[in-house]
């Protein structure tokens, strides 16, 4: 068996076995494989292998492999997102998993508003309150959730964290929990244009915690695709 089908097919079973303890089916959580650095071809193979939806967190990187793959997979947008890069990706993601501010939501509205579209977004919580790690705050959650529900070409599909990494997965439980509680307990505020479906949550060594704590999509890329190999220097774009 080749390695990509080797890692996928491991992959899909874990997330069986983990949707099983959360009382669910592997059918509720989706597989997002995270592609950054990873070549169109790579991309191709693992298509093949059931991987249709994909995430890259640099606009630059993403509009480099869009026009061979748009016909064949779905991209997100999972990195931080200048808004004076919103314009190049608004007509070519079906979801930005990382907005972290009302500013950015707006920008994207703006944008969308262009393309007569309404937008998909989750708001990316900073769940472990990091240094310089973006997202908000629990506070700036609650604050912005009404004014970007007022944003009429922005829709609010749910939320998206990304814990400390760490190679002892239960480690980060706690923060699923908690991003699981706000979920809940935003859902139960019944705000309009607010839909809290979309959990984001779990990367290569977390995915199964994640689950098992309620997370209905993960991000998974050296899992996949193997270690990452950064070729020429990381551009900013
Ligand atoms: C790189 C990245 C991932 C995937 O990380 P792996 O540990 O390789 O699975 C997931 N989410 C975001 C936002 C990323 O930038």
């Amino acid at each position: 068996m080749k390695e990509l089908e080797q890692n996928i097919n491991k992959i899909q079973q874990n997330i069986q076995r983990a949707a099983l303890k959360s009382g669910r089916t592997s059918e509720d959580i989706t597989l997002i494989g995270v592609t950054k650095t990873v070549p169109v071809d790579r991309i191709k193979k693992s298509l093949h292998y059931g991987i249709t939806q994909i995430g890259e967190n640099k606009a630059q990187e993403l509009l480099s492999k869009y026009d061979e793959l748009e016909k064949l997979i779905h991209f997100h947008f999972i990195g931080h997102l200048q808004s004076n890069k919103v314009k190049y990706i608004i007509d070519k993601v079906q979801l930005i998993h990382s907005v972290d501010s009302y500013n950015l939501a707006k920008k994207i509205n703006k944008e969308a508003q262009k393309h007569s579209i309404v937008m998909n977004i989750l708001l990316q919580v900073n769940i472990a309150q990091e240094e310089g790690k973006f997202g908000m705050t629990k506070e700036m959650l609650y604050q912005s959730l009404y004014p970007i529900a007022q944003l009429p070409y922005v829709c609010v599909k749910g939320l998206m964290a990304i814990p400390p990494y760490t190679e002892q997965p239960e480690k980060n439980r706690g923060y699923f929990q908690e991003m699981r509680q706000l979920f809940i307990d935003i859902k139960h505020k019944n705000i309009d244009n607010i839909h809290m479906e979309v959990l984001s949550m779990g990367m290569t060594n977390d995915y199964q915690v994640a689950i098992e704590e309620g997370a209905t999509m993960i991000r998974i890329g050296s899992g996949i695709y193997g270690e990452r190999i950064y070729t020429n220097a990381k551009e900013g774009k």
